[in-house]
């Protein structure tokens, strides 16, 4: 397996939840020098420095300072977030008092059939009382705790007809049969008296370990695909990035999946904070700050949807993506998608010099397609913005398949885009030196 499947199938066993994700984005960023900037606290940051700042824990912004000035900002973004199954507080006996269930709802648009009979987990942060202070707690039990069975087919004939599955009733996971209390098991492995975890976010997790397979290592899967892939593409770009004029930013936000509407999703002022503090640290004016901002491009990233091998018919045929054919850029005729011949014109501009493949998509026309980050943040941060991501199969299933060279494609198209010296000459007119 090439060392970049490696890093990004670790990176998503590290991460098996957002808090996590900003975890391990962080791991990164410190071995690579960046330091950390508290939103609470001032900042003064020097000239090639690298900085990270996080919110809530789960969402992250990463950026690094030319040497001498800049110009504007150059961002991509990607989120950490993946549809789940969230715990509620109290669990439940089921059956006589055998067996102790969970109790869970929904965490975005899982394919619930896709979480049955798998070896599932249990991550998230704890809050937990430390004398007069409550304090956060980064939580994965790292075993397997939990299945959430199958009624079998002898019960349930009509089930490859296409049966509802009930969150509040098919989906709830077997934890025990002795009666044990997990959240006693959550304090012991914690370390933590079960009395000082005063509140949590806990979410099921699917454990199976990621793979590359096909005749040819064609294909990558594993849990979480959407969005980790970009995300850590994101990460290694804005890591790994030589020579670049503007400032590199990098965003990794939470809530995604749940419409971003948070305060450390792409819809809340985070990202627009970072730019006018960093603008502020720089001396900038806030007239300087208008026309950096004027000047700055955006890339969001999020996986589309392949060519599906049994269901091409939900793609449209002149317009579809396949696996391992580039970067996909997005479109949509109600721009949900913030890609238009300018951003697109721009981003095939910079991946072309750099020998990255680029794939058009366009829902098909009777489909009402997904959204994702770049049009909210874009509410904040209005810059020039396009819509990519890498083409995968069975988005939001616990377990995703996308083509294993197209991370190669992105981690080279992100890294070029950042070393790319964009300059806004006119309104719509870019020069890419
Ligand atoms: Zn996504």
């Amino acid at each position: 397996m090439e060392k970049l499947h490696q890093q990004l199938l670790d990176f998503i066993a590290a991460s098996p939840t957002a808090f996590h994700g900003a975890a391990s984005a962080v791991r990164l960023l410190k071995e690579a020098g960046f330091s950390e900037l508290k939103e609470s606290e001032p900042w003064s940051l020097a000239p090639g420095g690298r900085y990270y700042v996080t919110r809530n824990l789960s969402s992250v912004i990463a950026f690094r300072l030319p040497e001498k000035g800049y110009r504007a900002f150059q961002i991509t973004a990607a989120h950490l977030d993946s549809p789940c199954y969230k715990l509620k507080a109290n669990g439940m006996a089921a059956c006589g008092g055998k067996y102790q269930m969970l109790d869970t709802e929904m965490y975005g648009g899982a394919i619930s059939a896709s979480w049955m009979d798998r070896p599932l987990s249990v991550a998230g942060r704890l809050m937990v009382r430390d004398g007069n202070a409550v304090k956060p707690l980064l939580f994965d039990a790292g075993k397997d705790m939990l299945v959430i069975p199958n009624l079998c087919i002898h019960f349930n004939r009509g089930v490859n007809d296409g049966k509802p599955l009930r969150v509040q009733s098919d989906m709830r996971p077997l934890y025990s049969l002795s009666g044990g209390d997990i959240k006693e098991e959550v304090a012991a492995i914690a370390g933590a008296e079960p009395g000082d975890i005063l509140s949590a976010d806990l979410y099921v997790y699917n454990r199976m370990p990621g793979a590359v397979w096909g005749p040819e290592g064609e294909f990558i899967s594993a849990p979480r695909l959407d969005d980790l892939e970009c995300a850590f593409s994101v990460l290694r770009a804005v890591m790994d990035a030589e020579a670049f004029t503007n400032v590199p930013a990098a965003c990794l936000f939470d809530n995604e999946e749940v419409g971003s509407g948070t305060r450390q999703g792409a819809d809340s002022d985070f990202l627009e904070s970072v730019l006018a503090r960093i603008s502020r640290a720089a001396g900038r004016t806030e007239e300087e700050h208008a026309a950096a901002l004027a000047g700055s491009f955006m890339l969001s990233a999020d996986n589309a949807h392949a060519v599906h091998p049994n269901h091409p018919e939900t793609a449209d045929q002149q317009n579809g993506v396949w696996l391992n054919e580039g970067i996909v850029l997005k479109f949509s005729g109600n721009q949900r998608y913030t890609s238009d011949a300018v951003s697109a014109g721009v981003f095939r501009a910079v991946c072309g010099a750099a020998g990255v493949p680029v794939q058009a998509f366009y829902n098909h026309s009777d489909v009402q397609g997904g959204s994702t980050l770049g049009h909210l943040s874009g509410r904040h941060v209005s810059v020039t913005s396009a819509d990519i991501g890498l083409a995968q199969l069975a988005m939001h299933s616990a377990w995703e398949t996308a083509g294993s060279r197209d991370l190669v494609s992105m981690v080279k198209g992100m890294t070029a885009f950042y070393e790319a010296d964009l300059r806004l000459e006119g309104d719509c007119s870019w020069r890419i030196g």
